[in-house]
């Protein structure tokens, strides 16, 4: 089924705007029906374009009956900008199923490969997505994380910017994640010093001016919440994000699209070890779910506000 049915759109205006405005549209993931209608709260209530992120494990989690089935129950209007986007699409198999699903955006993420291997996969998903008006992103450099900086070009595992020009004109992709030293996970720095690498992306900008560029493994991993989980039986200690303030700033440069699950992971956490400890009588599940889902919106609606600067746009 084609994803307007759904009353979903793609991404293409939404990055415009993005882009011509200084802010980034949230990409939240979800993976059942409390973190679905918990991003949709928070972008309603802050009128903020949304991406809802879908990675391969989540569709097997929920299905794609059921997930589709959710997504239908929403009732959009194809005019709010809310798209659905396959995070991480590993094969072209699986983007092409995507698409064929009702998906309006679709991720090929083949960075692991060669670049000559890349762009030959990442052009096989765009002409089929294309021909059915999707929206692909697809990921050049490695998003590991500081640790594994060990290879011998200037770059490292960072995207390399002699090569997204080339890149992005091969394969006539909308979007590309790049890798400027964030990484998936909630335990992404050893300290609050590290900063991302704004120096390559503005060389990135400067070759690709006005297109849109994603940065993936960027949850802030908020104190506030890793504490809860840790004073209610938890051991979280160490896990540490990436920094609002540098998250605000990629924003405002040539990233429009920001990727984050583990805050929304470490919210609905939060909010069952602290429930579950101090009610210990209960056994309804809708009140700690209910709670759960409550403090996602809420934290959805912080980033919005404090990193994304999306609010109003529509
Ligand atoms: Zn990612």
């Amino acid at each position: 089924m084609n994803y307007t049915s759904y009353g979903l759109v793609n991404t293409q205006k939404m990055f415009s705007d993005a882009l011509g405005n200084g802010y980034a549209v949230p990409a939240f993931n979800f993976y059942n029906m409390e973190t679905l209608m918990a991003i949709m709260t928070a972008a309603q209530e802050c009128r903020s374009p949304v991406i809802l992120a879908v990675s391969e494990s989540a569709l097997k989690y929920m299905g794609s009956r059921m997930l589709m089935g959710m997504i239908s129950g929403l009732g959009l209007d194809g005019k709010t900008p809310i798209a659905l986007h396959l995070d991480h699409g590993g094969s072209v198999d699986a983007c092409r199923a995507a698409v064929d699903l009702g998906f309006s955006s679709v991720m090929i993420d083949a960075s692991k490969l060669s670049i000559d291997e890349n762009i030959d996969i990442t052009r096989t998903v765009v002409e089929y997505a294309h021909a059915h008006h999707v929206s692909v992103e697809a990921e050049l450099g490695i998003l590991a994380g500081i640790e594994d900086e060990n290879t011998s070009s200037t770059y490292g595992n960072y995207t390399n910017p002699d090569d997204v020009v080339r890149f992005v004109h091969a394969t006539g992709v909308d979007s590309l994640a790049i890798a400027i030293g964030t990484s998936h996970g909630a335990y992404k720095r050893k300290s609050d010093d590290e900063k991302l690498r704004f120096d390559i992306l503005e060389l990135i900008a400067e070759k690709l001016p006005s297109f849109p560029l994603v940065l993936h493994g960027a949850s802030s991993v908020p104190g506030k919440l890793v504490d809860i989980i840790n004073t209610y039986g938890g051991d979280m200690h160490g896990a540490r994000g990436i920094a609002p303030d540098q998250l605000r700033m990629a924003t405002s440069m040539n990233i429009c699209k920001i990727n984050v699950d583990s805050d929304s992971r470490l919210a609905f956490t939060a909010a069952m070890r602290s429930y579950l400890t101090q009610h210990p009588d209960v056994f309804d599940p809708r009140k700690y779910l209910g709670l759960a889902r409550d403090m996602i919106t809420q934290n959805c609606i912080d980033e919005i506000r404090t990193i994304m600067n999306s609010e109003n746009r529509y």
